[in-house]
């Protein structure tokens, strides 16, 4: 990734995430507490209100990264506001360059990108692939976006990979039973219904696949 392309991502996935947010929050009620999309939309319209304020560094993508996470983590609440807080953190110090480092190709940082975040949240949440979360979109869409990488793919390849795994991924939620988060709560009555987190992460990598396409 580039400063440049970080920067259009996250105002692609404010306005994605804007559109979403009845979807989201209907989503939420049927298996949480029905608030995933107002938590995301005020975290990410303070996103752009800090960029548009000069509040967060635009440069380098490792420090905007964290900042969006820290951002992120104040301001979405919830199971999610901590869990995409963390991941954008940790992405952010994975990008990190050393005094004089040579930053690796845009498709290179991506991946580094993912893999850390994805790890991060399933830390955080105590979570692995199958348990009804937004592991459910990301996980498949870490390993696409892996082997797009190492067969030499470009960014917009890459990303577009990841956003259809995400896809995929958040639409075979519906079978699962929740056994993680707020949805767990419902026992066998979380099954049949799409998990809001996984088809927020889709969203967000399908912003990235866009904000990448467009370069
Ligand atoms: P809350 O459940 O606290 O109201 P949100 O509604 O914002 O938080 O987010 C709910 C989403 O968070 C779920 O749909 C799920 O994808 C994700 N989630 C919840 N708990 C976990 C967890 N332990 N690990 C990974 N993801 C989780
Ligand atoms: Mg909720």
């Amino acid at each position: 990734m580039t400063e440049d392309l970080v920067l259009r991502w996250l105002r692609l996935a404010a306005a994605r995430v804007a559109e979403a947010r009845e979807r989201l929050t209907e989503l939420d009620a049927a298996i949480g507490d029905g608030d995933h999309g107002i938590n995301l939309d005020r975290g990410f319209r303070e996103v752009v209100r800090r960029l548009d304020d000069g509040a967060l560094p635009a440069e380098p993508q490792s420090a905007l990264l964290v900042a969006v996470g820290r951002t992120i983590m104040g301001t979405v609440g919830g199971a999610s506001g901590a869990l995409y807080g963390r991941a954008f953190q940790r992405a952010g110090s994975a990008l990190e360059l050393p005094a004089g480092g040579e930053p690796p190709a845009p498709a290179e940082c991506a991946a580094v990108a993912l893999e850390v975040a994805v790890a991060a949240i399933a830390a955080l949440g105590r979570a692995t692939v199958g348990e009804k979360t937004m592991l459910d979109a990301l996980v498949p869409a870490r390993d696409a976006c892996l082997l797009a990488r190492r067969n030499g793919a470009s960014l917009a390849v890459g990303t577009a990979q990841a956003a259809a795994a995400a896809e995929d991924g958040a639409a075979r939620t519906i079978p699962l039973l929740a056994t993680k988060g707020r949805a767990s709560y419902l026992g066998e009555r979380s099954i049949g219904h799409l998990d809001p987190g996984a088809v927020s992460s889709a969203i967000l990598l399908r912003a990235l696949a866009d904000a990448a396409a467009d370069r």
